[in-house]
């Protein structure tokens, strides 16, 4: 990662954050904001998002912010090292969105095959909200608002990714060299991509109440745990078991460190060897699920610690918000700026405009 990197993600407040969040996006943030490999870190809460299909239901939303506040501190991200803001407090990025979207077809945005299965998700079919439909545009702008150079996301956002690069090269196209074309940034981890959800579901959604919640009490993730999809051939111990769709072992692919097994299960080395005893025959389900259950509590524990701690002072979540978005308001401005210019939109801030006018129309 270079110094003149700009990283910028975020979240919808649907509900509180899932492991799948984690996996897939906010334990890379840590590291990142960690190395301090980077020039700036922007993180937001993207109510305005939310709102496009919670549009009737305002209250969920406005709990969910500080939900998804108290995660992010919980989960190690700093304030003092990147910034935190809410989506609907920055207006350019409505403004920089009702540009874009001359620069989208309707055809493009039915393409797009995350927004095509949410739309089946929600039975959005026959009544599609157009601000859901044109999420993905106003997407674009909270990435490039900020001149993002990197986002770090889980898979379900290649295609949203895609879309903001196409428009900042039409952007560019048109109006000249302005904004910054971003990279996605994956997990590493295979497993991490897309982590399924407890029903073995492809994806851990807020939406579809298959979710670990990093904020979860210790006995809920257990019984979570307990009751989750494995192989549904492998009715006896010594039965050979299936490794590759058992969201168990997908959980432990993406969670488990070789010193877990010296803490829990000594007698494996690592998770390759539990795989292959699995697929022998002779290792039962419970084994795994509570060797599962130890990893998490070990990683889900100082989350819900740190949790805890910050609960105690609500006021000070909000003003670590209202600050940061002070902060994000300023860069998109500035942003904002540039864009009017080029667009030739910006009537009162270009000395040369009025000497033009007068010349041309003494001219005619
Ligand atoms: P919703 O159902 O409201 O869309 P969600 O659970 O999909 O909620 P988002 O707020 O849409 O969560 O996603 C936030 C970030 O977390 C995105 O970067 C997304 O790629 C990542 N993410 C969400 N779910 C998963 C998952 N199951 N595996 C990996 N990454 C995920
Ligand atoms: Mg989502």
């Amino acid at each position: 990662m270079k110094k003149e990197n700009i990283i910028l993600t975020g979240d919808r407040p649907t509900g509180k954050l899932h492991i799948g969040h984690y996996a897939g996006s906010l334990r890379r943030r840590v590291e990142l904001q960690d190395t301090g490999d980077y020039k700036d870190m922007f993180i937001f809460i993207a109510d305005a998002q939310a709102l496009t299909d919670n549009m009737e239901n305002p209250e969920k939303v406005r709990q969910n912010v500080i939900e998804v506040a108290l995660d992010y501190l919980a989960c190690g991200l700093d304030p003092m090292k990147s910034t935190i803001f809410i989506q609907s407090q920055i207006p350019e990025l409505c403004e920089l969105s009702f540009y874009f979207m001359n620069l989208v077809t309707v055809s493009r945005l039915q393409r797009n095959p995350t927004v095509k299965t949410e739309i089946q998700m929600r039975n959005f079919e026959t009544s599609i909200p157009v601000g859901f439909f044109a999420y993905p545009i106003s997407q674009a702008a909270d990435i490039t608002a900020f001149k993002a150079t990197t986002v770090p996301v889980g898979e379900d956002q290649e295609p949203m990714l895609e879309q903001a690069r196409e428009i900042v090269r039409r952007f560019n196209s048109i109006y000249g060299e302005t904004l910054v074309e971003p990279e996605i940034l994956l997990p590493d981890n295979a497993a991490c991509l897309r982590l399924p959800g407890t029903d073995g579901k492809s994806k851990m959604s807020k939406s579809l109440g298959n979710c670990i919640y990093l904020s979860d009490p210790a006995d809920q993730v257990q019984k979570k745990i307990r009751s989750m999809f494995t192989d549904p051939d492998h009715l006896h111990v010594q039965d050979p078991g299936k490794v590759e769709g058992n969201t168990v072992f997908t959980y432990l692919d993406a969670f488990c460190r070789n010193e877990h097994f010296g803490h829990y299960l000594p007698e494996y080395q690592n998770l390759d060897e539990l795989k292959a005893h699995y697929m022998r025959g002779g290792l039962g389900d419970m084994k795994v699920k509570n060797f599962l259950n130890s990893v998490m509590q070990e990683t889900l524990e100082p989350i819900r610690m740190r949790r805890k701690e910050y609960e105690k002072d609500i006021p000070a979540i909000y003003e670590m918000l209202r600050k940061g978005c002070e902060k994000a308001r300023e860069t998109a401005a500035a942003t904002l700026d540039e864009v009017r210019r080029s667009m030739k939109i910006n009537y009162f801030n270009d000395a040369e405009l009025i000497a033009e006018q007068i010349e041309r129309f003494s001219k005619e």
